[in-house]
């Protein structure tokens, strides 16, 4: 997931919970889907699956509730509709057994037909979207399978619209079928989204290896031939740390559709943009740092991972403390990667740094709760945030990412420059990969042997306590410093969140700390007046301008209605004080470490 998408608000267990049997090791029969949209402006797409019963009376079926790298429950089944079984001719039984199950008598038919709708106008990364010009399909919202362990393969056939003209997917075509697929478990069906329509699309090759920039909605004015050239340079920066690419294809699968956010898979990403992206440097850095993001994901959590993040539990919440790893170094690598490639400049490479650090320092809810702890509460707060949530828990993206940052520098520092953090992600890609996944005591093993120091006391401290995190080392190594801020000039200072609501001047968020909070300013309060003025939706810090920090003043709101005077006692506005720059007085020394650690 990206950290582009959170920043809008802002992957176990055993497999189902009651398995039916177990998959040997022969050849197991397939389920077969066909996918249909015969009226796709009515957002649906129809499935048709071929289930193999192995001659069982009953059988249960199951939709995911949640995708992989989203942790939230999304109850997806909720867009399921005209369920029905047949076998041959002959309708069967089907009825729902739980709120994501169905349950058909099979009469003992070897196989089974299964038919459903789904409703499919959720314009994310990890839901549907079928409309007139094309379809967005992702396969836990969209694919039912058999609650069981193992690996049973999964085949989908697209029967195309006669306007639309190809399927662009990372799953492995099937050898002399047309728009057919195929999955060897349903971990790689639901890691695997589906692009149906007439996609712009730009292939490269690094390494032998196919990579395709697949564009669908309107990339009209979307420049193909440049992002193609510049991802194929995020390829090589991330190959560079890397090592070899693990995968037989990959595909950048970007929805241009005025949305937002992206969601990793093992041989693709899917990620969504608006149709200027690329005509401004700015949108286009930030789609640039979205790529790197998601791309980096290919090692790090699709391959190597967090141990619980695998076998999935589809059904229910997977609880995981290292997401801090998975998602935070993986945002640190968002920016290395376009640095190291020529796109970004050492300016935009540390701002983004810096924007990382800020966050983490002007969130209050870094000294209640450790980061490992905000990565295993994910589900009830990360996903759910609300008008509290900065006071009470810390986002594990810039938190991570500023430890992947202080690592990185304790590697380089410690091994005497012979290794980097580039080293330590190898050497856990090399060790964890592939079906173990890494404890936290594991992880903090590699990047030790990496630093040549016993590290898991500065991880113990850094992840698992909310001690604050220190600096000094990683600016003293590379001779940066935080800029210098001026406090004469600080402007006054209230410290609430606000929003204009329709003409509403409206307190949105009252963090610890501020003003506001020590006043008793609530959430959901209206700004009326500051000592008997009216304050306009739009008028609030041009009204503070009024006043000097220590001044006090009365704030007319209206909470549920009634009209409230409330006595504020201004503070002073904190400066920029986490903007990061190269130290006036580095030494040649520090500066040849700064080159060696982001380009010149
Ligand atoms: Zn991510």
């Amino acid at each position: 997931m990206s950290r582009s998408t959170l920043s809008v608000v802002v992957c176990a267990l055993a497999l189902a919970v009651t398995t039916t049997s177990s998959l040997g090791a022969q050849a197991v029969e397939p389920i077969r889907y066909t996918l249909r949209f015969p009226a796709p402006h009515t957002h649906y797409v129809e499935v048709e699956a071929s289930i193999p019963t192995a001659g069982r009376p009953d059988i249960e079926v199951y939709m995911a509730t949640w995708t992989p790298g989203s942790y939230l429950i999304r109850e997806y089944e909720r867009n399921v509709e005209a369920v029905t079984a047949s076998t041959g001719t002959t309708a069967l039984a089907v009825g729902k057994s739980r709120k994501n199950r169905w349950k058909i008598t099979t009469g003992g038919a070897r196989t089974i037909t299964l038919r459903y709708k789904v409703y499919s106008r959720e314009m994310t990364v990890r839901n549907n979207w079928v409309e007139t010009g094309f379809a967005m399909l992702n396969g836990a919202p969209t694919f039912v399978t058999l609650p069981e362990g193992g690996k049973r393969p999964h085949e989908v056939t697209v029967e195309l619209p006669a306007a639309w003209k190809g399927v662009q997917t990372p799953l492995m075509p099937v050898a002399g079928a047309v728009n057919s697929f195929r999955a060897d478990d349903f971990d790689t069906l639901v890691d695997s989204p589906i692009i149906i329509g007439n996609p712009v699309v730009r292939e490269f090759t690094v390494d032998g290896k196919k990579h395709a920039l697949v564009l669908e909605g309107d990339p009209s004015l979307f420049d193909a031939d440049r992002a193609a050239a510049d991802v194929k340079k995020i390829v090589e920066a991330g190959r560079n740390v890397m090592g070899p690419l693990p995968y037989p294809h990959y595909y950048f699968l970007n929805m241009v559709t005025e949305s937002g956010g992206g969601l990793e898979h093992k041989n693709s990403f899917l990620g969504m943009s608006g149709r200027f992206t690329t005509r401004t440097h700015r949108s286009y850095l930030g789609w640039l740092g979205l790529v790197a993001h998601e791309y980096f994901h290919n090692w790090n959590v699709k391959r190597l991972r967090p141990v619980e993040l695998g076998p999935f539990d589809y059904e229910n919440e997977n609880y995981v403390k290292t997401l801090w790893v998975a998602e935070g170094f993986t945002d640190y690598y968002g920016d290395v990667l376009p640095r190291r490639a020529g796109l970004a400049t050492r300016e935009e490479f540390l701002d983004g740094l810096s924007n990382q650090i800020e966050s983490v320092q002007t969130t209050p809810g870094r000294l209640v709760t450790p980061v490992n702890m905000s990565s295993y509460d994910t589900w009830i707060k990360q996903y759910r945030p609300d008008e509290n949530t900065a006071n009470t828990s810390i986002n594990y993206y810039p938190k991570g990412a500023v430890i992947a940052f202080l690592l990185d520098a304790k590697i380089r520092k410690s091994s005497n420059d012979a290794r980097t953090l580039d080293t330590g992600m190898q050497w856990a890609m090399q060790r964890y990969s592939g079906d173990k996944g890494y404890t936290p005591t594991q992880f903090y093993d590699v990047m030790s042997e990496a630093a040549g120091t016993d590290l898991k006391g500065w991880f113990a401290k850094a992840a698992e306590s909310t001690d604050e995190l220190d600096y000094s080392e990683a600016l003293d190594y590379f001779g940066l410093r935080f800029r210098p801020t001026d406090p004469s000039g600080a402007r006054a200072f209230i410290g609430s969140g606000t929003r204009n609501d329709s003409g509403r001047l409206v307190v949105t968020s009252v963090r610890r700390g501020t003003p506001a909070i020590e006043a008793g300013l609530n959430v959901d309060d209206e700004i009326l007046a500051i000592d008997d003025v009216r304050v306009r939706a739009d008028g609030l810090a041009a009204r503070l301008d009024q006043y000097k920090p220590g001044d006090k003043i009365a704030v007319l709101v209206a909470r549920r209605d009634k009209l409230t005077k409330i006595g504020v006692t201004l503070g002073a506005e904190p400066g920029r004080a986490w903007r990061l720059e190269v130290s006036p007085t580095a030494t040649t020394e520090q500066k040849a470490r700064l080159t060696s650690w982001m380009g010149q």
